[in-house]
């Protein structure tokens, strides 16, 4: 593409090669990214590698939550923590372990490893040596194809790309407003440990950071409004990873609101609706995540700016000219949903760029009618909580509330040779949900140690609607975790 050459600042004397570049417009491009986070980084940089000439803006660090403040620290502490309860449990199974907690090591490893000392010199390389300009700033649109950021404005011939991400969301609580509270930022930059923590919210970035806490020695106690932590999974689900928070001496309240937050300098006192006082030297509040969509300029491409999240269709388009991926979807906050929706959109842009076509996002823009298309109906989760809890596609509420003829399929990790072998830590099991009718599977959760890597078959087996019948005559490789599927398998056919 010749779209690099054709890039040109305003007032740099030369004459734009393909018309008049407006005199408050910085650059012509062929596409424009606000957020290079996960889903805007992959969209951004394969773009620019692809010959367009992408502009990038980014108002913190290239490379978004996920490395920095989520997905990667956050494994790194758990890798951690995990590796001080297998070495507890070395006096059930192998004779006597000493484990003295060193919160500096994992400190050290997210900040220097993992982080760079949060800084993103190497993402911004990263972005820069695939051909795309990169902008630090907070970009707005002010129009369609119009990006502004500072005071510089960039006009984008086939569109624009949103990958904003997500924010934590804070609960309105009294007392909690101008507290030092956690949200995930300050628990991943964490140097030192505190004495104890409370931690509101029982989902799975609570979850996780609770048992994390708690295996370095750190008191902590967890509020979880709803009635069962892990809210969106399989009751069974949470049921296994309440009962591993408590053994790993988390207090875990469930079916309680905080209503109230005091702080003071002994830290900070959450009050319950049930009456209950939990105190902690640090808060974390891991209440959920919303659409950092705020002050985007929405409106000044007719959509509404109060959204919830951005409607996309099956082809990432929010609008005409306008794309958008990863958390602001709403169709799971997971990097492995950004660079799914990220290889969609960039499908379809190039697809657009192929057919010359301005503005090309609108209705019947480029070719239609081909390309990927996103579907949801396998989307694979993973809690990594020790025992990990992997799903993939609909639980089985979700399935009986969407009419299907639901047939259950169930073992328990101890029922297999596999289970029984590991012995302590072994805690898990196997859930299948069949549909009866067509007989394939709609969802599935594979809890215990691994049970992330275990919900790979699974995952495949949603996907691609493998009939029950064929998993049934499949060979499952013995003593494994996955085994347990194929029992599992034998109740939908029973
Ligand atoms: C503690 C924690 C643990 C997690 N663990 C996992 C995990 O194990 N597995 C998993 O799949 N997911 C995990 N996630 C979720 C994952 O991090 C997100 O789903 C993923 O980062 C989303 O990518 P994104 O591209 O939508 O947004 P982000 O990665 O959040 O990137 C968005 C970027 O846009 C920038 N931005 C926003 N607005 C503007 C603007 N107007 N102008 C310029 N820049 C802007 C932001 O600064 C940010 O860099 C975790 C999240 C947290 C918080």
């Amino acid at each position: 593409m010749a779209e690099q050459e054709r890039m040109r600042v305003a007032g740099d004397g030369g004459a734009p090669a393909d018309g008049p570049v407006g005199p408050d417009v910085t650059a012509d491009v062929d596409v424009v990214v606000v957020g290079l986070g996960v889903g805007g980084e992959e969209a951004a940089g394969r773009l620019a590698a692809a010959g367009l000439s992408v502009v990038g803006i980014e108002r913190d660090l290239v490379g978004g939550e996920c490395p920095f403040w989520g997905c990667v620290p956050s494994k790194m502490m758990i890798r951690a923590a995990n590796a001080l309860a297998e070495a507890r449990r070395v006096d059930q199974v192998a004779g006597r372990a000493t484990v003295e907690p060193d919160w500096s090591t994992v400190a050290k490893r997210i900040r220097e490893e993992a982080t760079a000392g949060w800084t993103d010199d190497a993402g911004v390389e990263r972005f820069t040596a695939k051909g795309g300009r990169f902008v630090r700033g907070s970009g707005r649109l002010v129009g369609p194809g119009l990006v502004q950021v500072g005071d510089e404005l960039y006009r984008a011939r086939i569109g624009v790309v949103l990958g904003t991400g997500s924010t934590p969301v804070i609960p309105p609580l009294p007392g909690l407003e101008g507290t030092p509270y956690w949200t995930n930022r300050e628990a991943m930059e964490l140097a030192e440990l505190p004495e104890s923590l409370v931690v509101l919210g029982g989902g799975a970035i609570g979850a996780e950071l609770a048992q994390v806490f708690a295996r370095f020695g750190v008191r902590v106690g967890m509020v979880e409004a709803g009635g069962r932590v892990l809210a969106m999974e399989e009751p069974e689900s949470s049921e296994l990873v309440a009962a591993a928070l408590r053994a790993d001496g988390v207090t875990v309240h469930t079916g309680a609101r905080a209503e109230r937050v005091e702080h003071d300098g002994n830290g900070f006192t959450l009050h319950l609706t049930d009456g209950a006082r939990l105190h902690g030297e640090r808060l974390l509040v891991a209440t959920g995540r919303r659409a950092a969509l705020d002050g985007l300029g929405l409106e000044t491409v007719g959509l509404d700016p109060t959204t919830r999240f951005l409607e996309t269709d099956d082809r990432m388009r929010v609008a005409d000219g306008i794309w958008a991926v990863g958390d602001p979807t709403g169709h799971g906050a997971f990097t492995h949903v950004a660079m799914y929706q990220a290889a969609i959109a960039i499908d379809d842009i190039l697809r657009c760029a192929g057919a010359g076509d301005a503005a090309a996002g609108g209705a019947g823009g480029g070719s239609a009618g081909d390309g990927r298309r996103a579907d949801y109906r396998a989307l694979p989760r993973v809690t990594f909580t020790d025992p990990e809890v992997g799903a993939v596609g609909l639980t089985e509420r979700q399935a009986r509330e969407q009419g299907y003829d639901v047939r259950i399929g169930f073992t328990p990790l101890s029922d297999s040779s596999r289970g029984w072998i590991h012995g302590v830590g072994g805690e898990g099991f196997v859930k299948l949900v069949g549909d009866a009718e067509r007989g394939v599977l709609l969802g599935a959760t594979s809890a215990g140690p691994a049970g992330g890597e275990v919900l790979s078959a699974l995952a495949v087996a949603v996907h691609a609607e493998v009939p029950v019948t064929t998993l049934a005559g499949m060979i499952y490789a013995y003593p494994t975790f996955h085994r347990a599927i194929e029992t599992a398998v034998r109740d939908l056919l029973s």
